[in-house]
């Protein structure tokens, strides 16, 4: 763990929900774990974490993948051909973080939608849709990639009936339907609305066990039989297909099993961070818009460089990630507790207080 050079404490460390390290329990899940090869599909584990996630998630098939990422690119190609067009928001991490993958691995070309809240709309979709004349001089349209929650937005919660609304819109216009749901264990817990209502509005979907939830690593992609049987095929392709990955699985188990209600603390706690920061009104904070564990700090009105932000806020104990332009992350975890967020506000308000004055 990092320390600060100031206190010799550890860090307040709210740069993310995947720097959450495996507790005694966990471990000993993972050491006690029942496994077998998967690749003869005799893995105990992660048969039983695909059952289960099937059920979780009101889909027909469930896949174990290694990591969130490679469960969107095995997604991709599930969709899709080489040439094909895909439709998504250029701020989700399908475009953000995965468009060279996207183009390098799968062949595919992003048609990126740029918003400013994120939530996709049946309108914006047409428009992407005709946003060029089609044909075969043209890619083809195949299909829209949606966010839960949405990550560069504050993890904002995409609502359930706009959700439900534009992957209808896009399946009546023909195009599959993937559902990032990385942190779709966030949008259920702030929002209410039970997992497996997620599978019966789009074609396939993927959550990571690795974020909030505590799992050392581990995704699974979800979706139709049809959907996952192809995706079996382009995971071991991809060389995703590890042999005794029940130890991953014993992981994710454990921590679906264990550590949910830990994301209300999460909630709870980035909730106070954004009502604390917004005391400062050049910080541009509305606690409203705060729902889950993400808190989006805007430097713009406060004179601070991010990254001479970020570097002094590490020098006072305190560890955040730098994000686009002059605005940078503060994400809650079971890292930090109610105390840590309180004392990282008072940090992080000193720091604004000094550059105004
Ligand atoms: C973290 C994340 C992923 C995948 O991350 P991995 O590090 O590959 O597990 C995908 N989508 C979103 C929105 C994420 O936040």
């Amino acid at each position: 763990m990092l320390t600060s050079r100031a206190s010799m404490s550890p860090a307040i460390d709210l740069r993310s929900d995947t720097l959450t390290v495996p507790d005694e329990q966990l471990r000993r899940a993972i050491s006690r774990a029942s496994v077998g090869d998967d690749c003869f599909g005799e893995d105990p584990t992660i048969r039983e974490l695909e059952y289960r996630c099937t059920e979780l998630l009101g889909c027909e098939a469930a896949i174990f993948m290694p990591t969130g990422t490679f469960s969107n690119q095995v997604a991709i190609r599930v969709h899709t051909q080489p040439g094909d067009e895909l439709i998504t928001d250029a701020d989700y991490h399908v475009n953000f973080y995965e468009s060279a993958q996207t183009a390098a691995m799968a062949g595919v070309a992003i048609n990126a939608i740029r918003t400013t809240d994120g939530i996709l709309t049946p309108e914006l979709v047409d428009q992407a849709l005709g946003s060029k004349p089609r044909g075969c001089l043209y890619a083809e349209p195949k299909l829209l990639c949606l966010e839960n929650t949405i990550n560069a937005h504050g993890g904002r919660v995409f609502p359930f009936a706009r959700l439900a609304a534009v992957s209808e819109h896009a399946t009546r216009a023909g195009l599959a339907v993937h559902l990032d749901g990385a942190r779709l264990f966030n949008a259920s817990a702030a929002s209410g609305v039970p997992l497996h209502e997620y599978g019966r509005i789009v074609d396939t979907i993927s959550v990571c066990f690795a974020k909030g939830l505590g799992a050392p690593f581990g995704s699974v992609l979800a979706g139709t039989s049809q959907a996952i049987n192809r995706a079996r095929r382009a995971r071991k392709w991809m060389g995703g297909a590890l042999h005794q990955g029940g130890f991953m699985a014993a992981g994710a188990l454990h921590a679906l099993e264990h550590n949910t209600a830990q994301l209300h603390d999460d909630h709870l706690h980035a909730r106070v961070l954004a009502q604390l920061l917004a005391q400062d009104p050049s910080l541009g904070i509305d606690p409203a818009q705060v729902q889950t564990n993400v808190v989006i700090i805007d430097l713009s009105a406060t004179g601070w460089a991010p990254d001479a932000f970020v570097a002094e806020a590490q020098r006072n104990g305190v560890l955040m990630m730098r994000w686009v332009g002059t605005r940078v992350r503060a994400v809650t975890s079971s890292n930090v507790t109610e105390a840590d967020v309180r004392a990282a506000a008072d940090r992080i308000l000193d720091l604004v207080a000094v550059r105004a004055a």
